[in-house]
């Protein structure tokens, strides 16, 4: 396992930890001037993001500051209504498979959706098992065209409660039920997003880390896991805050030989997003030695 206590080369920001400095909206330019200021070396930053700065500025930005992508967010949202709606899902994935190419990205991460209209308030059904097979088949269309491009799909599964509205995929077994289904080969064109958010509960954990290995293993993200946990989605924890066992995790990707990026991802409205950046980024950066 590396050793993460002398230095910070293998930290990346997802840009959402520091999209809001001080509770006010902080564009993506800045955050990269941040991160470079502090030599992080790779971020993983979000499509809005992206798209309020202008993708070509973007790529630039990254070029000129050198900064690696762990990851790009995001694709998927697969299920729909109609037809039309999952041709719309289609093209939208498309793109983000575009953009990841253009930001020179490692992988386009995937939170697959659920059931249509949920994420809005309104379900407009129950089927859960409907919108896994069009998940799956929305995936294995996608990764035709990512395959042709070389943009590995690295599938997040996420946390059950996010199951009716942001993800049907809940589990590594899961996610890499699909991966063998559809990338039988190992092709390492299709894998999946570790985060010790979503899974750290599973019990299965680490088998399934083992059965995914090294070319299944795209993207790891850290944060904290709090009790009690005050918001689903906007309350997550700085690393070592909380109950994640993050190195026990950090070591079982590695034994399968993932030599990536540890990427902070920390969605905070109540805390984390009302300090300013810097802070937030220096605290990562500790956190980053002594809690990963
Ligand atoms: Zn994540």
């Amino acid at each position: 396992m590396r050793d993460f206590s002398q230095d910070h080369r293998w930290l990346s920001i997802n840009t959402a930890t520091l999209r809001k400095s001080r509770g006010a909206d902080l564009p993506l330019p800045a955050i990269l001037d941040l991160c470079a200021q502090r030599g992080v070396r790779a971020v993983s930053p979000w499509r809005d993001q992206v798209a309020a700065a202008g993708l070509g500025n973007v790529a630039r930005l990254v070029r000129s500051h050198g900064l690696a992508l762990s990851g790009y967010c995001r694709g998927g949202m697969f299920p729909a209504v109609d037809a039309a709606g999952l041709e719309a899902a289609h093209d939208d994935n498309r793109r983000a498979v575009d953009e990841a190419r253009e930001l020179g990205a490692t992988c386009l991460v995937l939170v697959v959706g659920a059931l249509p209209g949920a994420l809005g308030g309104r379900a407009a059904h129950k089927d859960i098992g409907l919108a896994r097979t069009q998940v799956r088949d929305g995936i294995g269309r996608l990764l035709d065209y990512a395959r042709s491009v070389q943009m590995p799909l690295a599938i997040e599964p996420l946390h059950p409660m996010y199951a009716a509205d942001r993800a049907c995929v809940n589990t590594m077994e899961q996610a890499l039920d699909l991966c063998d289904e559809l990338d039988p080969s190992r092709s390492g064109a299709l894998g999946v997003a570790v985060d010790v958010y979503h899974v750290w509960w599973d019990p299965k954990l680490q088998a399934q880390i083992e059965r995914a290995g090294r070319e299944r293993l795209l993207a790891f993200h850290v944060c904290d896991w709090l009790t009690p946990t005050q918001d689903l989605l906007n309350d997550r924890g700085m690393m070592g805050d909380g109950v994640i066992d993050i190195p026990r995790i950090r070591g079982w990707v590695e034994s399968q030989g993932f030599a990536g990026y540890s990427e902070v991802e920390i969605f905070s409205t109540g805390n984390w997003w009302q300090r300013d950046a810097s802070e937030v980024l220096d605290t990562c950066i500790a956190r980053h030695r002594s809690a990963v």
